[in-house]
């Protein structure tokens, strides 16, 4: 990859709380390409949110980016530039897509001047100026007759109408990273496809990067190119996305494509991988997966695995990679022989 446009380097975002610190992300780096759609894929509690949420630092007290983390972005760290640096960035350089479209919007103003607002307060262009801009802008995201829709309030589109006029609120700048944070959850199968449609159009179109952070394998295999797999605080996997498809290495991986549902495989129930996410102030000692794994052993809690290299741009946290052949003797995982929780 040439330069990224986007460098994340030993991020740690840790909450400070009187239960002890939530190491939420603890140790995460990657970068992005320009032009390149990103995934960022894992189940709730993994730090993928917070990681979005620290890259534009709208990580709130008790939160806090921790000295010695790093997120270059043209040329600046915005783990540690000015208040002022970082507001030229937010919703400029850098513009974010959130998954609740309704609580997103202000439901008192038209949603053509919250799109017009961008543009007033980035390049202080006129009213009329930014509220034209906004009309062209809505129009991009396939919005039928923009300029009468820029006139209503958010209460009167339908969700899928709504997240178009936020995916124009990011796109308003022309913004080279576009982080979008579960864009399709809260719409239905049939809307979701033509948001996640209209998302890779508009990247090819304008060459912008696209992070695309989800909790759903489907979004990642139909939109992106490479994929980053996080666990307890941590990338457990990164790979190209067809690869990961192919032969997934870290188990926790393998349990989420199995966790997902198959065309043409009737079954009673889903898989899904026992137990839950630990504590973000109790991460286990050496592998943080190891209570939910079929594979464990010894060593897995002794040391905590590094990233081995698994194949071209692909590498995993698991101690597999030296072991491979343990992966032909599964066993229950932990938490299922203490009982605490049954796939
Ligand atoms: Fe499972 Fe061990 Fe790999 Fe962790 S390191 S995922 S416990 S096999």
């Amino acid at each position: 990859m040439t330069e990224p446009l986007l460098s994340i380097q030993d991020l740690r975002t840790y909450f400070h709380t009187s239960a002890g610190v939530a190491r939420s992300v603890d140790g995460v780096s990657f970068d992005v390409g320009a032009g390149e759609m990103l995934g960022i894929v894992g189940e709730s509690g993994c730090g993928k949110s917070v990681t979005a949420l620290s890259i534009l630092r709208l990580i709130q007290p008790p939160g806090r980016i921790e000295p010695g983390s790093h997120i270059i972005f043209e040329g600046k760290d915005l783990a540690t530039v000015s208040e002022e640096d970082i507001r030229g960035v937010r919703g400029n350089r850098i513009s974010m897509i959130f998954q609740e479209p309704m609580s997103a919007l202000n439901p008192v103003f038209n949603v053509g001047d919250q799109v017009a607002e961008v543009a007033r307060i980035h390049e202080g262009l006129s009213k009329k100026a930014a509220f034209a801009r906004a009309v062209e802008t809505l129009a991009l995201t396939g919005i039928p007759a923009p300029a009468e829709r820029a006139k209503e309030y958010p209460h009167q589109l339908s969700g899928g109408m709504r997240q178009r006029v936020l995916i124009a609120m990011a796109l308003m700048m022309k913004p080279a990273l576009i982080i979008a944070d579960e864009p399709t959850t809260a719409l239905d199968v049939t809307i979701q496809a033509q948001i996640l449609d209209l998302l890779r159009d508009l990247q090819s179109r304008f060459n912008t990067s696209v992070l695309m952070i989800t909790h759903d394998l489907g979004v990642i295999a139909e939109t992106t190119s490479r994929v980053i797999v996080m666990y307890a605080g941590e990338v457990v996997e990164e790979s190209p996305v067809e690869g990961l498809f192919a032969a997934a290495h870290h188990p926790y991986t393998e349990g989420l494509m199995h966790a997902m549902p198959q065309i043409g495989h009737e079954r009673d129930r889903l898989n899904v991988i026992p137990g839950t996410v630990p504590a973000p102030t109790d991460w286990p000692h050496g592998c943080r997966f190891r209570d939910r794994c079929p594979y464990s052993w010894e060593l897995c809690g002794r040391d905590h695995p590094p990233l081995y290299q698994i194949g071209v741009g692909h590498v995993s946290r698991c101690h597999l990679a030296i072991e491979p052949e343990r992966r032909n003797h599964p066993h229950p995982p932990l938490v299922v022989q203490q009982g605490v929780a049954v796939a």
